[in-house]
């Protein structure tokens, strides 16, 4: 799950690191009024669920409360596209308004968990900023990481190794021994796959000072922060992930044309490995899961449509748990409720089989029956290259 800059500040803050002076503003009236309160001088900074902003122009320094309403206006009506949001770009529903910091040096600094170690790891850079990533490319000997042992934890000498790896010396190395220390107890105890700081800034006047914040909490362990919920903007995601979420479906968007229903991961990536060979390209996939009830795949399958992308539908479903003829139910409901004639290329496997399948040959839907999974993605995508169309009425 992830957060804005502005509420990721506020959680860096409440663990005694410090942040710029700022105010979020909805309207271009309220950045208007909060870079009057900073004195003009400020910078406005649009809020997504992305980073790369700067160099998308999307942060920028301003120096009259009027020129900040400006940049405001254009920014609201506008759909960023940085290095991190995909083609499509995310709106920007929210803007934050802070001081401006003199910056004299900007490092990077994170705690990540490493999936192949299972473990935290801190990674800093002297580099720091909005070129990171090209450090990171261009040399890779820059970036320091360190992983941590969950038994002894981060301890102050190696918070002391890393600052001191960043050129810093004197009671500032002490102050970022501190900052890391308290960054470490903040991924912990928020839960966090990630929390970044880039740039980590010394001002001018010799403080540290987080310029831009990133947070991103792991969404297993949401259950246990009952604050996370009401934090999320969803403004900033796709409208189908949500209501996938509402019926615990996973729902993830891929670029092509075939749109998946799958249940299970493990089958979802078989599927879609199975499909790539055939030479056809996934639109999306939907897991259903283990034990979905006839609504759930009726549901899934009405979000799975909603993705204009879709020309066809592969289903691939081992009714292991879940009858066949259920699942069947559910593809029939939710297909000929929207007026659906897309080709459909139907696997299945397990309890009632027989039945599911004479429901589907029987139910008028532009309908084919994958004998394996290799067989179903080969019919689908020659339906497809064959030029066998349908259409929804929900998509023109
Ligand atoms: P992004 O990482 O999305 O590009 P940042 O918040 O890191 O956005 O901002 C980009 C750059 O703008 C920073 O590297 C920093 O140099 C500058 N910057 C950001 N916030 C401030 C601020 N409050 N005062 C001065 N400079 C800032
Ligand atoms: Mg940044």
């Amino acid at each position: 799950m992830n957060i804005h800059e502005y509420q990721a500040k506020e959680i860096l803050s409440s663990y005694g690191i410090p942040i710029p002076r700022g105010r979020v503003a909805l309207t271009s009236d309220q950045v208007e009024r909060a870079a009057k309160m900073m004195g003009g001088r400020c910078v406005v900074k649009a809020q997504i669920y992305a980073g790369g902003r700067g160099k998308a122009g999307g942060v920028r320094l301003i120096h009259h409360p009027e020129e900040a309403q400006e940049y405001a206006k254009e920014l609201f009506g506008r759909t960023l596209v940085t290095n991190q949001t995909g083609p499509e770009g995310l709106k920007v529903r929210r803007i934050l308004v802070e001081e401006a910091v003199e910056i004299a040096r900007e490092f990077y600094l994170s705690i990540t968990l490493d999936r192949k170690t299972s473990r935290y790891v801190v990674i800093a850079s002297a580099e720091g900023g909005i070129d990171i990533e090209e450090v990171a490319n261009r040399s890779p000997d820059k970036i320091l990481t360190l992983t941590i042992d969950p038994f002894t934890g981060l301890r102050p000498y190696q918070a002391r190794k890393i600052s001191l790896a960043l050129g810093l010396s004197g009671t500032i190395c002490e102050d970022c021994v501190e900052l890391i220390l308290n960054l470490y107890s903040a991924c912990q105890e928020k839960d966090c796959s990630l929390i970044e700081i880039n740039p980590l800034v010394v001002t001018k006047a010799g403080w540290l000072m987080a310029m831009d914040a990133k947070i991103t909490f792991d969404d297993n362990a949401v259950y246990r922060h009952r604050e996370y919920p009401d934090m999320v903007d969803y403004s900033q995601l796709d409208p189908l992930e949500i209501n996938a979420a509402k019926y615990d479906l996973a729902y993830i968007k891929l670029s092509g044309t075939i749109g998946c229903l799958v249940n299970g991961a493990g089958l979802a990536m078989a599927t879609l490995d199975v499909l790539n060979e055939c030479g056809g390209e996934p639109a999306n996939f939907l897991d259903v899961g283990g034990g979905a009830t006839r609504e759930k795949v009726a549901e899934a399958f009405r979000i799975i449509l909603q993705d204009c992308d879709v020309k066809g539908i592969f289903v691939n479903i081992f009714g292991g748990i879940m009858r066949c003829d259920v699942i069947a139910q559910g593809i029939i409901e939710a297909a000929g409720a929207v007026g659906c004639t897309l080709p459909i290329v139907v696997r299945m496997d397990g309890s009632h089989v027989e039945e599911g399948k004479k429901l589907l040959l029987e139910s008028g839907l532009n309908v084919q029956i994958g004998r394996t999974l290799g067989d179903g993605a080969a019919k689908i995508v020659q339906m497809l290259s064959q030029g066998v169309q349908g259409h929804v009425d929900t998509c023109q």
